[in-house]
């Protein structure tokens, strides 16, 4: 680390140490943040240009805080991470793509940042480190309350190198009260970065429609792997759950159950070959080998 971005460091840490001594930092009012400057007053992303602008080339600085407001889609906020949608305001451009470089400088200089949160008319406080964005889906994966900041960012991008483990038997999860398991926005953000926000079965588009489905499910101790994953819609995720069709590990071409033809469930997809990643062959394996035993016994 550069000498320049410890003392950034530092200030961080510093102002973690005057709000813990302040308030606590799950009920904080908003003008002590703004005291403390952790934030300004607007919303989404601050980056407090007049303290951390020179310590980045391309004038965006690096963000300190992201307001999350809760409109959030549930699946995309636990009590270990959040996926945060890049802003789209009416602002000049310039504005948006300076705070969105800010963000991802903090994951470039591995910096802290803080990731407020509304309680009612109170501010909760929590450490964030930004794991990896994806300019395609406009979205940052931030995780909450990080263990180290020593593991580099965006290493998933060289996923395809790392041995491929299926089955991840884990803890019962600690995250009952907030609906979602610990994981599933991590796996949610990774699926859609491998293989792009669409449906790999239909094309559909539409971000609010679609899913991350697993491969190997959660009930069979499936892992989070991403190339355990596909994008399905909400329609075609069902409709994969439900063994209405299936791919052939080798060639990945989709196989239709005998209850139902490609049209009926509105296939317009053969195989998955038109995708630049691939899911792993052996979680193919997995799925392909359970839906072929159920097919037989459906006979
Ligand atoms: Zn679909």
């Amino acid at each position: 680390m550069n000498q320049s971005i410890s003392i950034e460091l530092a200030r961080r840490d510093s102002m973690w140490k005057e709000l813990l001594e302040t308030a606590d930092p799950n009920k904080v009012e908003p003008q002590t943040l703004r005291k403390l400057r952790f934030f300004s007053g607007q919303a989404g992303i601050y980056r407090d240009s007049k303290n951390t602008q020179r310590y980045t080339k391309d004038n965006a600085g690096i963000a300190v805080s992201l307001l999350h407001t809760g409109r959030h889609y549930s699946d995309e906020i636990s009590e270990s991470e959040i996926i945060y949608h890049y802003p789209e305001t009416s602002r000049s451009g310039l504005t948006d793509s300076n705070e969105i470089q800010s963000v991802k400088n903090a994951a470039i200089y591995n910096l802290p940042i803080f990731v407020i949160s509304d309680v009612g008319k109170m501010r909760k406080v929590q450490i964030g480190k930004v794991v990896s964005w994806d300019d395609a889906t406009s979205t940052f994966l931030v995780e909450l309350n990080p263990l180290n900041f020593l593991a580099h960012p965006n290493e998933i991008d060289h996923l395809d190198d790392e041995p491929f483990v299926p089955k991840a038997p884990r803890l019962p999860s600690r995250t009952a009260t907030v609906g979602n398991r610990a994981g599933q926005p991590a796996f949610k953000f990774n699926v859609f970065k491998r293989y792009g926000a669409c449906c790999v079965v239909c094309d559909m588009r539409v971000l609010p429609l679609l899913q991350a489905a697993h491969i190997i499910p959660k009930k069979s101790d499936g892992t989070d792997d991403p190339r355990n994953g596909l994008v399905l819609c909400g329609n075609h995720h069902l409709a994969y759950d439900s063994g209405l069709f299936s791919f052939e590990p080798v060639s990945t071409r989709i196989h239709v159950s005998a209850k139902t033809t490609k049209d009926e469930i509105q296939l317009t997809r053969s195989d998955l070959r038109h995708l630049n990643k691939l899911p792993h062959i052996d979680a193919l394996q997995w799925r392909w080998r359970q839906w072929s035993v159920d097919q037989r016994e459906d006979e």
